[in-house]
């Protein structure tokens, strides 16, 4: 099966008891047993739930991989990986990331006595393994990195961790699995904030994770019953829902996103745009190697001051003022005061995350609409 075909019935067969084509909501918390230790596969909804099941599968097929695991949030999906982990361990990451990573990596791992150690965005699989201590145990991406849409060399770094029996973590969130697929790039762990493309409607906060290691899929799902960050049924089924028409909108995102990326390039009013679109970006042709497309996510610097942006946000129209990214609408936001607001700003600036960095979902309106909004806004 190819993907769009995949998004739309992986996991999903028409329900044995009354044939309805759209998996139910199994709305319960409980399973009715015959006996002691005798029932049909489910027993606490925590535990495993058949709607959730459906979407954990889906997931798994997307991704080309064994196993999926469902969570409650992507942070959800994310403090089960960590779990992997011990104390006294350490873990190295690329720097640019989700703020909220950032922020579980050092104000509560650290409690636990894990460290992180932050790579440079650009930088090769060299300066990665240079940071490897004897007491390292996973290597955490994330690419296109969140907000500065760097590209990290999943493929050279999987090489290079594996020779140190390391695991290495890939967060596709921005590329979605439409895009890149971590997993046969060497990955051994993908995670998504579905709260994004994966259900694309921004009508739910939800995490997912596939991979294809035995052990660690044991441990991580032992993590996912023991601390409970499940989704809902309700949740599962709208991400399930969301997912058939994942191909689609992921076309439609990048494509209205390349016209974005090429319109801010030539605007006289913007410093410089983040897109790995453009032939321009540093990793554009890493980029090219291993994603098939290149999201719909533009991050960009204003000509301007910080009382400019503060009066310029205000003018957006079509684009809507949000935390968040990956819903049909478009967004904007100011990454330094809200999606990467925890992290302190000495260290935000030397990473390029400035004041006058905003950051675009391009949803899929019509395109004239969004470049309109654009074109009135940064005046
Ligand atoms: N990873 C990335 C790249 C994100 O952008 C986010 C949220 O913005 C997360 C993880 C966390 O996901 P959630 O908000 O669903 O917990």
């Amino acid at each position: 099966m190819k993907f769009a075909t995949k998004a739309i019935h992986a996991g999903q067969e028409p329900d044995p008891t009354t044939g309805a084509i759209m998996t139910p909501i199994f709305q319960t918390a409980t399973y009715v047993q015959e006996g002691l230790g005798e029932h049909k596969g489910f027993e606490y909804s925590r535990t495993a739930n058949p709607t959730r099941k459906a979407l954990e599968a889906c997931m798994a097929a997307l991704e080309g991989g064994t196993y999926g695991l469902a969570f409650a949030s992507g942070m959800a999906a994310e403090s089960a990986i960590l779990g992997l982990l011990n104390s006294g361990d350490h873990l190295v990451s690329c720097d640019d990331l989700y703020g909220g990573t950032y922020r579980i990596f050092e104000r509560v791992l650290r409690r636990y006595n894990v460290e992180a150690s932050y790579i440079p965005a650009g930088r090769n699989a060299d300066a990665y393994e240079r940071a490897i201590r004897p007491n390292t145990k996973l290597i955490w991406l994330e690419t296109p990195t969140n907000p500065l849409l760097g590209i990290v060399d999943i493929r050279a770094i999987a090489d290079m961790a594996h020779h140190h029996r390391l695991l290495v973590v890939v967060d596709n969130t921005f590329a979605s699995p439409y895009f890149q697929q971590p997993l046969k790039l060497g990955a051994d762990i993908v995670v998504h904030s579905t709260t994004k493309y994966i259900n694309g409607h921004s009508d739910l906060i939800g995490g997912a994770i596939v991979l294809n290691n035995d052990e660690a899929y044991e441990s991580i799902k032992f993590y996912q019953n023991a601390a409970g960050g499940v989704p809902s049924p309700f949740d599962s089924w709208l991400t399930l829902r969301g997912i058939k028409t994942l191909a689609v909108r992921m076309r439609q995102h990048e494509e209205n996103a390349r016209t974005v990326a090429k319109f801010l390039a030539e605007h006289t009013r913007v410093e410089k745009v983040y897109f790995p679109g453009l032939p321009s970006h540093p990793d554009h042709e890493l980029a090219k190697r291993q994603m098939s497309g290149f999201g719909g996510m533009v991050s960009f610097q204003y000509k301007g001051t910080y009382t400019d942006i503060v009066q310029l946000v205000r003018r957006f129209k079509v684009f809507a003022l949000a935390e968040s990214l990956g819903g049909v609408e478009s967004l904007v936001c100011h990454p330094a005061s809200m999606t990467h607001g925890s992290i302190p700003k000495e260290i935000r600036e030397s990473r390029g995350l400035t004041d006058t960095l905003l950051r675009l979902s391009v949803g899929i309106e019509d395109i004239e609409d969004i470049l309109g909004d654009l074109e009135h806004t940064l005046r």
